[in-house]
């Protein structure tokens, strides 16, 4: 299918397909969270083997990402270091939060902060009362002071910051409404039941 504009729809797995016989075709999927491209012979496999999905069933596999960056507190101007992004990566998806999304979700981050190095300068996460927003949310601190970092900070050089820890997970029921959107189709690794 060459139409670029095709509906994204669980009844109708969907893929444009580009590529030349001599090269070989590719497909590529929207997934989730953006597109998935791998040959063809690798779609069709994975369809006949029932790994190719619309949305995230519950118990499937996935990995937790963290991220910090260093910056300097607002207040106290001392270095502190925050975490600066949640990645769930779940087959070819990668959803990406920040400490604030788990607000609504504080079971799934007591998860994470259990992961968190104590060797880092990482400010303790917690619910904050914010002036500009006018009410508590979670939030990162300054290691120092305890400032809180709004959800629109700046950071220092513009990127997600540096990946400390991953682990492993299973979609669950929580997890689920943690991700939220999950419609798009995708090719999911072989996993163990
Ligand atoms: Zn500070």
């Amino acid at each position: 299918m060459r139409h670029p504009g095709f509906p994204v729809d669980h009844a109708l797995p969907a893929a444009h397909i580009g590529g030349t016989a001599e090269a070989g075709y590719t497909a590529t999927l929207k997934t989730v969270t953006g597109q998935q491209v791998l040959p063809i012979e690798e779609l069709l496999a994975a369809a006949f083997s029932k790994r190719l999905r619309f949305g995230i069933a519950i118990g499937t596999s996935g990995q937790v990402e963290i991220f910090v960056s260093a910056l300097h507190c607002w207040s106290c101007g001392s270095e502190t270091q925050i975490v600066s992004g949640i990645h769930v990566v779940v087959g070819p998806n990668r959803f990406r939060f920040s400490v604030p999304h788990f607000d609504s979700h504080l079971g799934l981050f007591e998860l994470i902060r259990h992961r968190l190095p104590s060797n880092r300068q990482i400010g303790v996460v917690r619910q904050r009362y914010s002036r500009t927003q006018g009410q508590s949310y979670l939030s990162n601190g300054c290691v120092h002071c305890d400032a809180i970092f709004g959800q629109f900070y700046d950071h220092d050089d513009g990127s997600t910051g540096e990946k400390i820890c991953e682990f492993a997970i299973a979609i669950d029921g929580q997890w689920l409404e943690a991700i939220h959107n999950r419609d798009g189709w995708g090719v999911y690794p072989r996993q163990a039941e």
